[in-house]
């Protein structure tokens, strides 16, 4: 079996994050370096790598994961906007091989990224 990614340790509650929400099929906890003055990280609790390998049937899943990230950006206070970024594979940045959305804000973002 392959080793688990840090995000999974994170839902297995093997190490600490600091937990916004938590469901049965879904995790938001803030980032351990912040890219912004509001950086949370959306992840489903099942496994799935990058949207590159996102299943038909997890549809309803990834549109449960925007309607968590909307709740928090109202719960946050990012009403002047925020940015929801998701890194896919080598060339898009990825560093964690389990899907996770960044919910970005509390500053201004530039266009276009790096
Ligand atoms: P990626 O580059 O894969 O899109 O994003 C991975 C994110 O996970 C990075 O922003 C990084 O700071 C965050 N991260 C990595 N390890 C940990 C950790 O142990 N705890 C938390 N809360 N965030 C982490």
């Amino acid at each position: 079996m392959s080793e688990k990614t840090i995000f999974r340790r994170i839902i297995d509650k093997e190490i600490p994050a600091d937990v916004l929400y938590e469901d049965d099929v879904c995790l938001a906890f803030r980032d351990i370096s912040p890219q912004a003055p509001t950086h949370v990280l959306v992840i489903p609790k099942k496994e799935i790598v990058s949207v590159a390998t996102i299943a038909d049937e997890d549809q309803a899943l990834i549109g449960h994961l925007y309607l968590v990230i909307r709740n928090l950006a109202n719960e946050l206070g990012l009403g002047n906007g925020y940015r929801v970024v998701v890194n896919c594979g080598p060339d898009g940045g990825q560093a964690v091989d389990h899907l996770h959305f960044h919910l970005l804000g509390g500053r201004q973002l530039k266009w276009p990224p790096g």
